[in-house]
């Protein structure tokens, strides 16, 4: 019998995961069963995925620049892949405020809905703790996050996965240096650092085993701690606002693969789709990367001189999905609340989700803090932050789902797009996720 592909594995789990957590909520034991023996399977699988992320950057970045050769090579690369970056972002933020202008769901909320969400979450821990997380970010200079981007020890930035664009920086450095110091001397490290990216990308293949099953944990345990149904259907109007917006990014990016690499872009869709649904069901970018990396280069063809850097670079600063919801949050808070925002709130709107964007860390629910810092540029009064985010933290979670499914996306395209522009996307390598497993097992 022919294998099912992976995609769809993982899409069977995901569906069971949610059917049986709501079998799960209908029962009084329920709730615990899932969070006691169900939900540790999803932490574990995306500690493992974690866990890995910091050797591959490190090891597929220093196998990328030194092949290279050639410093300029990089330049290149690297002033391409941001340039994309802010231009892709600046869609995002565009499609978001132009659908939620014209589609106006803060208008359409009730007083009584607004009372309801204020009183069940205003206090809850988890807008308070987004509110404080912001008002620690937000007072530092503009030049601060170029300041955080440089370590001052190396090995501290490798023990913190919140510190990739360090050990980014670090590995660029490294990587340039010894292209500076020619072929011959940097062979011994060259080679380790080859080895070692075999290595772990074979434990991201045994990691993908199991994802089947840890998808089918992760979405049980968000079905059994989704908030009151009500409230979530209250919402279903910004929801499905941000939902369309998201499905036209999509579009979007199946426009550029098609018209910049020539590709077909539901084949780009499939081969990149394991790690869509990975993101779906962890929420995090930085979780996923690892599986972005594998499918990009193994089963997309982009060359490891650009996807070593082009996607965990991508996966820190490009968030077009975090900042198109981050302006359609804005401005439905602002309509809902009755706050009139002008021309010049909506550009500054764009100007600050894109910094936001860059700012905001690859985990779950990053773009809520950030999104405080987005309400406060357009003069949002301080003493109702905490009520604009009662209003949106009910849905806030699937939409931080769907959000970094585009996230990841977004990385992938730009990844394809600068690989077409130097050369670098050839022919796909694919490998079997249980190539040797027999060994293994
Ligand atoms: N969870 C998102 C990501 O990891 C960030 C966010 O929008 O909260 O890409």
């Amino acid at each position: 019998m022919r294998k099912l592909e992976l995609h769809w594995q993982i899409l069977i789990g995901m569906l069971l995961g949610i059917v049986f957590g709501f079998v799960m909520t209908q029962v009084d034991w329920g709730k615990g069963f899932v969070s006691d023996w169900i939900q540790p399977l999803g932490t574990i699988f995306v500690k493992l995925l974690k866990l890995i992320a910091i050797p591959l950057i490190i090891a597929s970045l220093v196998k990328g620049i030194s092949d290279l050769k050639d410093i300029s090579k990089f330049r290149n690369i690297g002033v391409r892949t941001i340039l994309i970056y802010i231009v892709t972002t600046v869609v995002a933020i565009s499609i978001g405020l132009l659908m939620v202008n014209v589609m106006t769901p803060g208008n359409g909320i009730s007083e009584e809905t607004i009372t309801k969400l204020t009183e069940t979450y205003a206090g809850d821990a988890g807008v308070t703790s987004k509110l404080e997380e912001a008002s620690r970010q937000k007072s530092s200079g503009p030049l601060q996050f170029v300041v955080d981007m440089v370590p001052e020890n190396a090995l501290a930035a490798m023990s913190n996965n919140k510190l990739m664009l360090q050990v980014i920086f670090f590995t660029v450095f490294l990587g340039i240096s010894m292209l500076l110091i020619g072929e011959k001397n940097a062979k011994p490290l060259k080679n380790f650092f080859d080895s070692l990216n075999d290595v772990v990308l074979k434990m991201v293949d045994l990691i993908m085993l199991t994802a089947p099953y840890a998808v089918f944990a992760l979405l049980a345990g968000v079905v059994v701690s989704s908030g009151d149904p009500d409230l979530l259907l209250a919402l279903l109007r910004y929801a499905g606002v941000v939902v369309l917006g998201l499905v036209l990014m999509i579009v979007f990016y199946t426009i550029v693969v098609s018209s910049f690499t020539k590709k077909n872009p539901f084949w780009f869709l499939k081969e990149i789709s394991p790690a869509q649904l990975l993101a779906f069901s962890t929420s995090s970018s930085a979780a996923t990367l690892p599986v972005t990396m594998e499918r990009v280069e193994e089963h997309i063809g982009v060359d490891k001189e650009v996807s070593s850097f082009v996607l965990p670079v991508g996966a820190t600063i490009n968030m077009d999905g975090t900042s198109l919801y981050q302006g359609v949050a804005a401005v439905f808070i602002s309509q809902a609340l009755g706050f009139d925002l002008t021309f010049g709130d909506q550009l500054t709107i764009v100007l600050t989700a894109l910094l936001a964007s860059i700012g905001s860390a690859a985990v779950p629910g990053a773009g809520m803090v950030m999104l405080v810092i987005v309400l406060e540029s357009i003069g949002f009064p301080a003493d109702k932050l905490a009520i604009g985010l009662a209003l949106i933290f009910a849905v806030d979670r699937p939409l931080d789902m769907c959000r970094t499914v585009v996230n990841v996306t977004g990385d992938a395209t730009v990844s394809m797009v600068v690989a077409k522009s130097v050369d670098k996307l050839g022919k796909p390598k694919v490998k079997e996720w249980d190539d040797h497993l027999e060994e293994v097992i």
